[in-house]
């Protein structure tokens, strides 16, 4: 039983002892890399962090946190039975998950992947309903034509913004479910390119900024927005991720000027250099998962997107549905609005996150994972980030 006194459901996984951490419990961050800086500063108004983990040896000091390597932590983890939250996406965690279980500590007791905690811990012990992380792609149209882009953008007949009122509606619909997302991020296409960039982040900022931890906005680097532009990121603490595809196509110089014009406003960014892509081969012909439920599962993309009130368990599914046509069945994704109207408070918030935690249905995989290859652990075709499409004419 939880503290509500509701059955504890299968999808929930944490021990019990988890519960002990409200009012100002102490936790263990573990991962300093773009997700744990990003979240980090959420966990620190909410819990007591007396340090922070991380196995890369690079930064010894975060947030004026020390950071330790695992091997240094394990004592007083085991001591003070400190609870470890690892802030990474899921491929890093398979491998530390690893090394935490060959130092005898148990996942979902001792440890857990910072999606789990967040969902999970938040619907258990204080009945809310708070996800790591949400993405809404605000235009299909893009600089770039990249071949083997995850949204299908090169391949979509029409590209267009997606209107703002349709996209204020969709977050409207979304904070009227959620209460606290860790990470909003807008993308694309290429999110500045959008017309109504302004409004959007505007919106997003002033009505829901404080339900969200953080806005994130992932850029290719080849735009440089209006000064209005900047003052909105700035105002809202948007922190900006610019996706370095200069191995595959000549635009440094763009890239350098947004990232001094970002440095010179204090604008929170990172550039992400991309030299390989999964092929995830889609729409092209060519995939058939075997096992869809398993690929599915291991291709851990950790993107969840939110359109027009719908959940989709990750970004390529809804460019595939709404970019490309597929033809998803009604249970590939959870319906917000409807699942706000037919449950509880409490019922509906565990829909969402059984759908996020990857229980999206009967069947336990979206439709489109039978023909998507995905960018987990089965798919080994790489391809370089980047490589363009032949323009015609
Ligand atoms: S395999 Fe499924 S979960 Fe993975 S990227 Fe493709 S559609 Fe998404």
């Amino acid at each position: 039983m939880d503290k509500e006194g509701n059955e504890v459901e299968n999808i929930f996984r944490l021990s019990d002892d988890w519960g002990g951490l409200t009012e100002h419990g102490t936790i263990v961050p573990f991962g300093v890399g773009r997700i744990g800086r990003r979240v980090i500063p959420s966990l620190m108004k909410e819990f007591d962090i007396p340090f922070l983990i991380d196995n890369g040896g690079n930064a010894k000091e975060v947030y004026g946190l020390d950071v330790l390597d695992l091997k240094q932590a394990a004592a007083c983890l085991r001591e003070k039975h400190l609870k470890v939250v690892v802030t990474t996406v899921f491929y890093s965690y398979e491998k530390i998950k690893q090394d935490m279980e060959a130092l005898g500590f148990i996942e979902n007791k001792d440890f857990c992947i910072f999606e789990r905690f967040a969902e999970e811990w938040n619907l258990r012990w204080r009945n809310k309903c708070v996800l790591s992380k949400v993405d809404t792609v605000i235009t299909s149209r893009c600089t770039l034509k990249c071949k083997n882009c995850n949204m299908f953008i090169s391949h979509i007949p029409a590209p267009h913004d997606i209107d703002i009122n349709r996209l204020k509606t969709n977050f409207d619909l979304f904070f009227d479910c959620v209460d606290y997302v860790y990470e909003y991020t807008l993308l694309g296409g290429e999110p500045f390119i959008h017309k109504d960039i302004a409004g959007i982040i505007s919106y997003l900022g002033r009505r829901y900024g404080d339900k969200i931890g953080r806005i994130n906005l992932i850029s290719n680097g080849t735009v440089i927005p209006n000064d209005e532009v900047f003052d909105l990121l700035k105002k809202y603490d948007v922190t900006v991720h610019v996706s370095d595809y200069t191995c595959s196509i000549d635009y440094k110089r763009n890239l350098e000027k947004l990232q001094e014009r970002l440095v010179s406003e204090g604008i929170g960014h990172y550039v992400i250099p991309n030299n390989t892509w999964k092929d995830v081969i889609y729409p092209r012909e060519g995939y058939k998962a075997e096992n869809p439920k398993r690929h599915m599962l291991l291709c851990g993309h950790s993107t969840h997107s939110v359109a027009d009130g719908k959940l989709y368990w990750c970004d390529p599914a809804f460019a595939a549905e709404c970019f490309m046509g597929f033809e998803s069945k009604e249970d590939d994704f959870l319906d917000l609005e409807a699942n706000k109207r037919n449950y509880s408070k409490y019922e509906a918030t565990l829909n969402i996150i059984k759908y996020l935690l990857g229980d999206v249905n009967e069947r336990g995989y979206m439709s489109i994972c039978e023909r998507c290859a995905g960018v987990g652990s089965d798919n080994d075709l790489t391809v370089p980030a980047g490589e363009q499409m032949e323009r015609k004419g």
